[in-house]
């Protein structure tokens, strides 16, 4: 529960504690670092096109000491005023009211006070080799985060109650790593890490730094996934190789059914790990395109047109068999036949998202997966988010399965996921190359892991 939505849940929070279920209370810091990084974007993009034309000459990506001395000092200036204006808002006063805020609805643990400047560089972009300034720079706010946490704890911003979680950032491997180290030096194992950032970066990359060294890929591929799955692992072994246990974890933003799949696979029955999303949400009510998730025999997000066009086109119905999609279908049946007469007499065209809104003739048809007008938009809406959240609890309850395996056939059990997610018709070679670069350091991190335990156990209220 972020502190920004809680007025109009009060009921819902009543509901949640009574029963002695985890209540989380999120800081609302989400919205404010959206507002920095849309505050530097025409600078960061003026960098990046200059950026561009030094990669074109080079004809790769930037690496460590590629980029001439001016552009890193631009980059370097941009940095630092962003970690100053953070501090402007970031303030002792503005914990204070946050953390008042989020006490205020007694949760079970809290989201702490994060440094915004990490996250900021990550959104706009902006990754340590264009600055040419070591890790070590993004230390000093790890430490901060560190800090404000240490200092709830002691109760210097009120009095807290429930648990606190360090609000933490990283921007790949190494800086997790560093992350990860800095809190078990700081004997804090119950860590926060937003995420939602790193999941909207658009950019592609042609290889990744791992423990300062640069490893090439085949053919570029897309920063997202990869940099939640360097930022879950580097965390966890991080603060493992400096305290011999495993780190407590809360993933801000990722609901993607491929990547709860992997970070879930890191998890054990004694190591307490959560994520959180609105995106199941999203795909199922709000975004333009419709998306409904799927984990059989691969987690991943099926947009509704594609559904439509494999129906008409292949006969492959859209037969779900959660409670939520059988109801709708009970009361709106899809009428496939009517639907097929029609494509057929239109010369079979493409199916797109603008396709399934208002009056369109496929709204007719397949009222589940689309927008028709009238209620039953918000009923099918409805639909989708209970099958979206029943595919993710699905994905949860093989992850529980998997744990009581030993290692191998634990990492066989996901491998078969994965393998059947690479072989999936109409990925594209990036997203699936990522997924597997992913999987590599997924299952390299389940092994290093094994035999470490839980150093937290959680303590509901
Ligand atoms: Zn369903």
């Amino acid at each position: 529960m972020s502190i920004d939505y809680v007025s109009g849940n009060r009921n819902l929070i009543r509901a949640v504690n009574s029963e002695g279920r985890i209540l989380v209370a999120d800081n609302g810091n989400f919205d404010l670092i959206g507002d920095l990084i849309d505050l530097y974007k025409v600078e960061a993009a003026v960098l990046h096109e200059e950026r561009k034309v030094e990669e074109k000459a080079l004809g790769r990506d930037i690496r460590f000491g590629d980029l001439s001395d001016g552009l890193a000092g631009k980059y370097r200036s941009l940095a630092d005023q962003i970690s100053l204006i953070n501090k402007d808002f970031s303030t002792d006063d503005y914990v204070s009211i946050m953390i008042r805020a989020q006490e205020d609805i007694s949760p079970s643990y809290l989201i702490g006070m994060e440094d915004f400047t990490i996250a900021v560089l990550s959104g706009l972009g902006i990754e340590p080799q264009y600055m040419d300034r070591g890790n070590t720079w993004y230390a000093q706010f790890t430490r901060r985060a560190i800090a404000f946490t240490e200092r709830s704890q002691n109760g210097e911003f009120g009095l807290v109650n429930g648990k606190m979680f360090a609000g933490l950032h990283a921007c790949d491997f190494d800086t997790a790593f560093q992350a990860g180290e800095l809190s078990g030096e700081a004997g804090i194992g119950t860590v926060a890490v937003g995420l939602g950032g790193a999941l909207s970066d658009r950019t592609w990359i042609d290889g990744r730094y791992f423990q300062g060294k640069f490893l090439e890929f085949d053919l570029r591929i897309p920063r997202s996934y990869l940099r939640v799955i360097e930022i879950i692992c580097g965390l966890q072994l991080g603060y493992a190789s400096v305290t011999g246990e495993r780190l407590a974890m809360h993933g801000l933003g990722i609901g993607t059914p491929i990547l709860v799949l992997l970070i879930g696979a890191l998890s054990d029955r004694d190591t307490f790990l959560a994520v959180d999303s609105t995106a199941p949400i999203k795909d199922a009510a709000s975004s333009k395109t419709i998306s409904l998730y799927v984990d059989e025999p691969a987690p991943r997000k099926l947009k509704a047109d594609k559904i439509i066009e494999y129906w008409l086109r292949d006969g492959i119905e859209w037969d779900c068999a959660c409670p939520y999609c059988r109801n709708f279908e009970t009361r709106f049946p899809s009428n496939v036949t009517e639907a097929r007469d029609w494509w057929l007499s239109e010369g079979k065209p493409k199916i797109t998202s603008s396709d399934l809104y208002g009056e369109a003739p496929l709204t007719r048809f397949f009222p589940l997966l689309s927008n028709p007008s009238g209620e039953v938009r918000s009923l099918a809406a409805e639909a989708r988010i209970g099958h979206n959240h029943w595919v993710l609890q699905r994905i949860e309850s093989f992850t529980r399965d998997c744990d009581s395996l030993d290692l191998e056939n634990r990492i066989m059990m996901v491998n078969e996921k994965v393998e059947a997610y690479l072989s999936g018709e109409g990925g594209s070679a990036g997203w699936q190359n990522v997924v597997a670069i992913c999987w590599d350091l997924v299952s390299g991190t389940m092994r290093q892991l094994y035999e470490i335990r839980s150093g937290f156990h959680f303590d509901k209220k």
